[in-house]
């Protein structure tokens, strides 16, 4: 396989066991790596990495170029696979064109970037100019590394992120976030026999990431939820039980369910309204082939008082979902979005409860990011929430002048014969953290295709690494 330095350092990273947050031994393999091989090498507090290269001869003028990966990696494994993945190896193979792990994340997100940085400071027939390479910690979990880094630990003025999966695309933004999470202390009241309990619940939608596939028609559960339960309210004197729907704040909720009372009288009719509830959704979103409503009888003692219940009621339904605005500069692009992540009711003692909301927003603008969060909170405090925005992640912005994207869509089109796509995706990278830091570095992100990321399904697309190869080596021969 070539480039076979490359694959070469591949295989030795998928030795050394590099978990989120427990980073210690492929920090340590770093720096005795460095340190063979005569590199100057740097850690922070952090324990993000930093090796540094002087230019070839000829080359001294150019400016400081930084190549950067992140040292850790998402450890899945298959049920039936034993590894124990802070001591062993990932076992690689060959399938075709793509490598792959046996029963495991493959670590190509971003060991293979990782191994392109440790090629490119030792090949000898690399041209370049100053140049480092940055190793962070713990992209994965939390972006601690990038969280933590400290203005002047780098001092290149382009920096070239390797955490990319399209070969032939080629990333100059991508969006900032932050959670708002509301709470609404509720009283609970006895719930009359005069009324039906019953069981409504919207299970097995698509979901998918609250950032990527948020403009991908995808409908958020507790949303369809909550409309039926305001259409319901509407009509019959409803009493709301139970709600919970939800679980990740970065995913596209699945679920979710309610237990709400009717009188007996109305029972019948409201399975009716379901029934054709049911049929709308399923017309609206027919690609959800998997979607599955159901409705049952079930018992119940208590119940949210009214006043409560139909203000809940209507915040669900008020609070903005799904992409708020699209970008003006770059076509396609989700620029500001919010997603309703997870409701839950949680008991407590005697009669008192709280409606537990969190909810996530995103955009590449950081301003637009507040003006999404505002008008969430706005929403949720009409109906007497209490709520709190967390500081989140910075977005990256594009930079339409870059000079480094100049130089790396001229040298693709030179080697390969066409234009690479130039994208921002619509959730969080370290480069994001890293503009905050650096204002005015100019950054572009890359890398080989990959398929299958954060499951044992990882896979590597063989000759796109040799691609990006080639194209690193030609934007440090270019970069002025
Ligand atoms: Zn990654």
């Amino acid at each position: 396989m070539t480039p076979k330095l490359v694959f070469d350092y591949f295989s030795q990273i998928n030795k050394v066991p590099r978990p989120s947050k427990k980073e210690e031994k492929i920090i340590a393999y770093l720096q005795n790596w460095a340190k063979e091989h005569g590199i100057d090498c740097v850690t922070d507090e952090t324990g993000n990495v930093l090796m540094r290269k002087p230019a070839t001869p000829g080359m001294e003028n150019k400016a400081t170029v930084v190549l950067q990966s992140h040292m850790d990696m998402v450890c899945e494994k298959t049920s039936d696979c034993t590894i124990d993945f802070e001591n062993d190896p990932i076992e690689t193979y060959v399938d075709g064109e793509w490598m792959r792990a046996k029963g495991t994340t493959l670590g190509a997100d971003d060991g293979i970037g990782m191994a392109l940085q440790m090629a490119v400071i030792t090949d000898p027939t690399v041209e370049h100019g100053p140049l480092e390479c940055l190793f962070t910690r713990d992209e994965e979990t939390g972006l601690t590394g990038a969280f933590a880094i400290k203005p002047g630990f780098m001092s290149g003025k382009y920096l070239l992120n390797l955490d990319s999966e399209d070969e032939g695309e080629i990333f100059i933004g991508c969006a900032g976030g932050a959670n708002t999470e509301a709470s609404l202390d509720v009283t609970m009241v006895e719930l009359s026999k005069q009324y039906f309990p019953i069981r409504i619940s919207i299970d097995k939608l698509r979901g998918g990431h609250s950032g990527d596939d948020i403009n991908k028609h995808r409908p958020n559960a507790i949303k369809l939820l909550s409309r039926f339960l305001y259409e319901a309210s509407e009509k019959y004197d409803l009493k709301l039980v139970d709600i919970q729907g939800g679980n990740l704040h970065n995913a596209i909720p699945r679920q979710a369910e309610a237990v709400i009372a009717v009188p007996f009288a109305d029972k019948e009719n409201v399975r009716v309204d379901f029934n054709v509830f049911a049929s709308e959704i399923s017309e609206e979103y027919h690609d959800e082939e998997s979607m599955h409503v159901s409705m049952e009888s079930t018992t119940a003692d208590k119940c949210i008082n009214d006043e409560q219940a139909q203000k809940i009621i209507y915040a669900l339904n008020a609070v903005d979902n799904g992409v708020y605005e699209m970008s003006i500069d770059l076509a396609g692009l989700v620029e500001t979005s919010s997603n309703l992540a997870s409701v839950h009711l949680i008991s407590k003692e005697g009669n008192r409860a709280s409606i537990d909301i969190v909810t996530s927003q995103r955009s590449s603008i950081g301003s637009q990011r507040k003006a999404m969060s505002i008008a969430v909170s706005s929403a949720l405090r009409l109906a007497g929430f209490k709520t709190t925005t967390a500081d989140g992640y910075p977005g990256w912005k594009p930079n339409s002048e870059s000079k480094l994207l100049k130089v790396a869509v001229g040298t693709y089109k030179s080697i390969f014969g066409k234009e690479p796509k130039v994208r921002a995706i619509h959730a969080g990278l370290e480069c994001g953290l890293f503009s905050e830091k650096y204002p005015g570095m100019d950054m572009i992100s890359f890398g080989p295709t990959l398929r299958g990321v954060h499951s044992p399904d990882e896979r590597l697309l063989i000759p796109t690494v040799e691609m990006v190869w080639k194209h690193i080596v030609a934007i440090l021969k270019e970069i002025e």
